[in-house]
């Protein structure tokens, strides 16, 4: 990936930012130290590079943030309204069309399309694609948390369309898709532009892990409810709510949801009001179930077990 330096520079010299943070996902952090050396010498400015963990927009340094005149957050795509936080986004130029193709037989007529950010400037291409091939795609605008129409995240669907028939995800991973097959109870197909693959999204798998996380939280007496203290995973009136539910429970603030930080807590289950993500990919890890809100209400009778569905932030 090519940073856009001028565009740092600008903004650094624009500001009269004297220090200045980068904050990058896993993915692009082991760049981080060249283009810091490169941005100092060029703009006179200290830069301060965020070692923390970052998974997505959602995860904002707040440390780093106060310490210094502007902070770069590469990868994502905006979240938040903060002037002291510039977005860069960034883009794979990988090919998409092998993909879409393969993904062709195995979608309806009306397709809705979706995509990351970092794949948002092949919609066009995606959508003409389709279109070649007598399929009607149909790109939706989302909420406040996603940026371009088409754009998911793995805690929003909110740009996937009504009335298609079948869903295409350009993308890679698991998370995505399988979010929307639950969010959107339609035929999800994921096209991945790496590998050229499409496949039918299956969430049988997933599904039983759920009900059978559910099942061990059944006599759960104890709970704990943790409120992610990364900003765009913050849902307090959520977390109150829920244990207004729980009966015996405790409010846990925690920024890296690891088992063992939930070690420390001898409660009989959790749930977790932070990235949903957390709950599902790391299922089996912890040291007691971790349920999403969604999940809990239906065991407290609060939702009916045909209405289980994905926890989604909205925006
Ligand atoms: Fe991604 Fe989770 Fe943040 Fe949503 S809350 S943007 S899924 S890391």
């Amino acid at each position: 990936m090519m940073f856009d330096v001028p565009k740092i520079l600008d903004i650094i010299k624009t500001r009269n930012a004297k220090t200045v943070g980068f904050q990058f996902p896993e993915g692009l952090k082991r760049q981080g130290p060249a283009l810091a050396k490169e941005v100092e010498e060029k703009s006179g400015a200290l830069v301060i590079v965020s070692g923390d963990p970052c998974y997505g927009a959602c995860d904002i340094d707040e440390g780093l943030l106060g310490i210094v005149d502007v902070l770069f957050h590469f990868g994502h795509s905006r979240m938040m309204d903060d002037e002291r936080i510039v977005f860069m986004e960034y883009y794979h130029d990988v090919d998409v069309e092998r993909a879409v193709i393969n993904a062709l037989p195995l979608l309806g007529r009306k397709v809705g399309v979706t995509t990351t950010v970092q794949h948002i400037h092949k919609l066009d291409e995606i959508a003409r694609t389709l279109k070649n091939a007598d399929r009607e795609p149909i790109i939706a605008n989302g909420d406040s948390r996603v940026v371009y129409p088409g754009q998911v995240l793995g805690c929003n669907f909110s740009a996937v369309p009504e009335g298609v028939d079948s869903i295409l995800f350009v993308g890679t991973g698991n998370f995505h898709p399988v979010g929307m097959r639950l969010a959107r109870k339609l035929p999800v197909v994921a096209a991945d532009p790496f590998t050229g693959e499409a496949r039918l999204v299956d969430v049988e798998k997933m599904m039983r892990q759920r009900y059978a996380v559910m099942a061990k939280a059944m006599d759960a007496k104890k709970w704990g409810i943790i409120v992610g203290m990364k900003p765009g995973q913050r849902r307090m009136e959520l977390a109150k709510r829920i244990k207004g539910l729980a009966g015996d429970a405790v409010l846990i603030s925690i920024r890296e949801i690891t088992p063992d930080r939930l070690q420390s807590f001898k409660v009989d289950a959790f749930v977790s009001t932070a990235c949903p993500r957390i709950a599902i990919d790391d299922a089996g890890m912890f040291p007691a179930p971790v349920l999403t809100p969604i999940e809990f209400e239906m065991l407290k009778g609060k939702r009916k077990w045909e209405d289980m569905a994905f926890d989604e932030i909205k925006g």
